[in-house]
């Protein structure tokens, strides 16, 4: 039951209400603590290469996070992620996955099967913003001694265009590193092509939302054509994902794009189950 109070305002009594609000606090409070209670593991989904004609080729990764909750089991980071965003959780939290993507290419760089191998890490908002976040990158490289080039971080149009000088100059700083970016989600956000001409940037990532129906709409099949023929223009790689059938592959190909990402190579699975594939694909 929802009262009026006063113009525009409206309070709720709705216990169900209540209790929703209630069980995120929980949730946030057992988040505090998933870190030092090691309920977060990093999943990896592969990335593919394809020469026209050819097999895809496996060519590096994306780590995923997940938080294996004591009772809630897997939870999902389309839940936590905006929890820790909210309440600065996700610095330590983004700074873990930093670290434990970068000790995992190193435990890869002496396999001839693995040496090369690229990891996506999605850096949050938040986390890219902090003023040491540059220092942070250039630490954990130097710790684990990977080749910078392996590393590719995942930021979100909304993430760049938020203070767009300021973000151009720290992307130009982790590129002097060495490490590569990406612009996820491409086409969702609200990125006008002033901006992206502008951007230091090595790949587009075209948003799952176009693949999805590129075989059987006309209009997302020529606006995936469009950014893959604006990424190359641009210089920059263009990668798709959620790509789940062999025909969307075949479109994509068709189209110039030459990566993908999605279920029709793999879903998200431990680093286990991605080394086996390595020697499949
Ligand atoms: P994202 O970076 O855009 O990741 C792609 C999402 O699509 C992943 O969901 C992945 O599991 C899913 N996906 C991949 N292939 C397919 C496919 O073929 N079909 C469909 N339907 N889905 C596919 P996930 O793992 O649930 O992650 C959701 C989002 O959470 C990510 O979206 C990313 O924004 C965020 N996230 C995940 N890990 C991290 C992290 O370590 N740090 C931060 N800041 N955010 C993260
Ligand atoms: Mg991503
Ligand atoms: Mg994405
Ligand atoms: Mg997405």
């Amino acid at each position: 039951v929802a009262k009026s109070q006063g113009r525009g305002k409206i309070q709720f009594y709705d216990p169900s209400i209540q209790a929703r609000l209630q069980d995120q606090l929980q949730l946030e409070e057992d988040l505090r603590h998933a870190l030092e209670r090691q309920e977060l593991h990093l999943l990896y989904q592969a990335q593919a290469r394809a020469e026209s004609g050819q097999a895809p080729r496996i060519v590096g990764a994306e780590a995923l996070l997940r938080w294996q909750h004591p009772t809630r089991g897997l939870v999902s980071p389309a839940v936590f992620i905006p929890l820790a965003e909210a309440s600065d959780l996700i610095l330590p939290i983004g700074a873990w996955v930093l670290q434990t993507a970068c000790r995992q290419l190193q435990a890869w760089a002496d396999d001839p099967r693995t040496t090369d191998l690229t990891l996506a890490v999605n850096v949050s908002a938040r986390q890219f913003l902090q003023p040491d976040f540059v220092e942070q990158v250039r630490q954990t490289l130097a710790h684990t001694g990977i080749h910078p080039r392996r590393l590719k971080l995942e930021l979100t149009e909304s993430t760049v265009l938020d203070n767009v000088q300021d973000t151009i100059a720290t992307m130009q700083a982790l590129r002097t590193l060495g490490v590569r970016l990406s612009l996820d989600d491409f086409g969702t956000g609200y990125s006008s092509l002033q901006y992206l001409k502008r951007l230091p940037l090595d790949q587009l990532k075209i948003d799952q939302a176009f693949i999805c129906e590129i075989t059987t709409s006309s209009a997302d099949a020529a606006i995936v054509k469009t950014i893959v023929a604006m990424g190359h223009a641009l210089d920059m790689q263009v990668i798709a994902e959620g790509v789940e059938t062999a025909e969307q592959q075949q479109a994509l190909l068709t189209y110039g794009c030459h990566y993908f990402q999605g279920y029709l190579f793999s879903r998200p699975v431990p680093v286990g189950d991605f080394e086996v594939l390595l020697g499949r694909v």
